[in-house]
């Protein structure tokens, strides 16, 4: 489980993330969703410790963010924005170097990236270099990565940004595994249609502010709304004054 509390971060003048409180429950998936600067991959990267909140903080399976970011990093799988992929590595070697990165044993990263390769239905480019690769093998391959020290929680950031169709669904059919598996999933999107087909929960942020959080159901009858749509239109309009 993931929760957020009242995250804070400035750049210079700009206020990015302001009292940020968010939860993201196991066997979830939780939608973050914002227009393009609503502060979605600044919450993020305060979320899995590449960016000291200013104030606040989060908590990883309870583990601090701010004062145990090792501990609270061992639990997250992450796909950061536009995640990169060693070009002239194969997929699998992409994943075992991950692998080592996180401090698992040769015998333990081989067979760890194995049974990725099998359960991201990876095996049939699982030797060639990344190179060559389509937008979804490489989303896979970045997703194997992600996973390969059996985090419990996984942070992706606009992780349908760029996809095909096929990619798309591929990607879907992934998250809902891991959710159904137990793992806590959230991942951001300003992508209204993308949130409403994927999430058990959302959180919807504007102007680096929460607007509303709950179940699509629970959003739609606070905002007196037919849909999510209309609710997230209506609270972003709301937002703007
Ligand atoms: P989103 O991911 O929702 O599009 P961001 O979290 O990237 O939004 O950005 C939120 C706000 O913070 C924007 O106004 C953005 O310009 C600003 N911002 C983000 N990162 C930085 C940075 N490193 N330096 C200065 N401003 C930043
Ligand atoms: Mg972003």
């Amino acid at each position: 489980m993931i929760e957020a509390q009242r995250l804070e971060k400035h750049f210079g003048a700009v206020t990015a993330v302001r009292e940020v409180s968010l939860r993201a429950p196991d066997a979830r998936i939780t939608g973050l969703l914002g227009p393009n600067g609503a502060g979605k991959s600044t919450t993020l990267r305060m979320l899995y410790t590449v960016l000291v909140p200013d104030r606040g903080d989060a908590l990883i399976d309870g583990h601090s963010a701010v004062h145990a970011p090792l501990a609270a990093r061992a639990r997250l799988g992450v796909l950061p924005h536009g995640a990169g992929i060693y070009p002239n590595l194969t997929a699998r070697e992409n994943i075992l170097y991950f692998g080592a990165l996180q401090g698992l044993g040769a015998a333990a990263r081989r067979a760890r990236a194995a049974e990725l390769l099998k359960l991201l239905e990876m095996e049939e480019f699982a030797d060639r270099p990344a190179r060559g690769f389509s937008q979804g093998e490489r989303l896979r391959t970045a997703l194997a990565r992600a996973l390969v020290h059996r985090p419990r929680n996984l942070v992706l950031d606009e992780p349908t940004n760029g996809l095909d169709v096929m990619a798309v669904r591929a990607l879907r059919r992934l998250l809902q595994q891991l959710r159904d598996a137990g793992h806590c999933v959230l991942f951001s999107s300003h992508v209204m249609q993308e949130v409403s087909a994927l999430c058990d929960e959302v959180v919807v942020i504007a102007h680096g502010r929460v607007l509303e959080q709950g179940t699509p159901e629970e959003i739609r009858a606070r905002t007196g709304s037919g849909s999510l749509e209309e609710a997230f239109v209506r609270l972003i309009a709301t937002a703007e004054g």
